[in-house]
């Protein structure tokens, strides 16, 4: 549960925001805290994970420092956000690493690539590795199907049961009952919300940043990055269909199915996330807390690396740098997987959860929540 110091500023800002109610038509988070009377430490989680973060309210309000108020709604929905990250990861002996957290992104990437470095070098002769493959069942001359897969599948494991934990606690955190968990309606309305990125539109006009100004730019580079790693997905669930289902072995043509689609999927996650890094460079550092500074930037960095390095395997494949290329590959991709339940890639599962409930209370005060009813 958040800190007693934070608790009590969420608390102070929700219930001046209360008697306010300028922001109720900003975002969703508003009319869900009109709900209330009281905000209990659940209530700060819930509210704190549907905020975007699109500052529309920090930049509106006549609260805001340097007014005696200090009205900065989304500084400290930042820093609950991060805290409630930190109290459902599981194990919790693992919640540490959010706490600095790209350090912690960096040393995982490195040490899973020495890894994998070790592992092939251990299982070939050095000549393999840095010599050229080509034609059907060339990446497997240099790591084994196996050596690749298995581990891959383990991992694939630990992190669902990691991140379906996370979900589990913090559902039950925000008052969320286990058959609720089936409400169809509830569940299309939050992924449409969550696909379309609708609290990050401002309206129509955009989200403050990185800037006063409104701009569509974070939202566009954000469904750049989210459906570049979707089409990125898609292209290794294609490979796999055409290994165990045709017997065909990658690499694939340029022009099969999962090339085009990792090639299109690895563009949108490497524009994407260089794009949001150039944002948030340049953004102001007020409205959001510090302690997200470092989580955000390993995150961004991880996925363009990772990108980055499978456009240029692609690229060099048929040429001797391929084994090395592969290798480098796959330490970004396992230290990308591996710090998906503690990093920022939870904000996904958790907001999420957050605008389920969300369009659940609007079938319980379709007056107070508008258009939250129905899918
Ligand atoms: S953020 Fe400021 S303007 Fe918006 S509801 Fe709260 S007090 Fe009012
Ligand atoms: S920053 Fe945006 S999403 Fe968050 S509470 Fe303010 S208006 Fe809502």
């Amino acid at each position: 549960m958040p800190s007693a110091e934070l608790l009590s500023e969420a608390q102070r800002l929700m219930t001046i925001c209360n008697a306010c109610r300028y922001c109720e038509g900003y975002c969703a988070v508003f009319p869900a805290m009109e709900l209330r009377t009281k905000f209990d430490a659940e209530d700060t989680v819930y509210l704190a994970n549907l905020c975007h973060n699109c500052r529309g309210c920090y930049y509106a309000c006549q609260y805001a420092p340097p007014h005696e108020f200090g009205v900065n709604v989304p500084q400290t929905l930042s820093a609950l956000r991060l805290d409630s990250y930190r109290d459902f990861a599981w194990p919790h002996v693992l919640a540490g690493l959010f706490r600095r957290n790209g350090l912690a992104l960096g040393l995982i990437s490195l040490a899973s690539l020495g890894l994998i470095v070790a592992l092939v070098l251990g299982w070939q002769d050095a000549s393999v590795v840095f010599s050229s493959h080509t034609g059907p069942g060339a990446f497997y001359e240099v790591i084994p199907y196996r050596l690749m897969v298995v581990p891959a599948l383990v991992l694939s494991g630990l992190i669902v049961l990691a991140l379906g934990i996370g979900l589990a606690r913090f559902w039950r955190a925000i008052g969320g009952r286990w058959r609720e968990l089936a409400d169809l309606p509830a569940l299309a309305r939050g992924g449409w919300d969550a696909l379309r990125l609708t609290y990050l539109g401002g309206g129509g006009h955009g989200c403050n940043y990185p800037d006063a100004g409104f701009s569509q730019h974070r939202k566009w580079l954000h469904h750049l990055t989210f459906y570049g790693f979707g089409l990125d997905l898609l292209a290794t669930s294609t490979a796999a269909v055409y290994h165990h289902v045709f017997a065909w072995e990658a690499p694939y043509p340029y022009t099969s199915l999962p090339v085009v689609l990792g090639t299109v999927g690895g563009l949108g996650l490497l524009v994407g996330p260089a794009g949001l890094l150039w944002l948030k460079w340049r953004s102001d550092p007020l409205p959001a807390a510090e302690s997200v500074w470092g989580m955000d930037v390993g995150f961004l960095v991880l996925l363009f690396l990772t990108s980055l390095s499978g456009l240029v395997l692609l690229a060099a494949r048929e040429t001797a740098a391929m084994g090395s290329l592969l290798v480098i590959h796959l330490g970004f991709v396992a230290g990308l997987f591996i710090t998906f339940p503690y990093g920022k890639f939870v904000h996904a599962v958790y907001r999420y959860a957050a605008l389920v409930r969300y369009a659940q209370e609007g079938k319980e005060h379709p007056d107070s929540l508008p258009g939250t009813g129905a899918a």
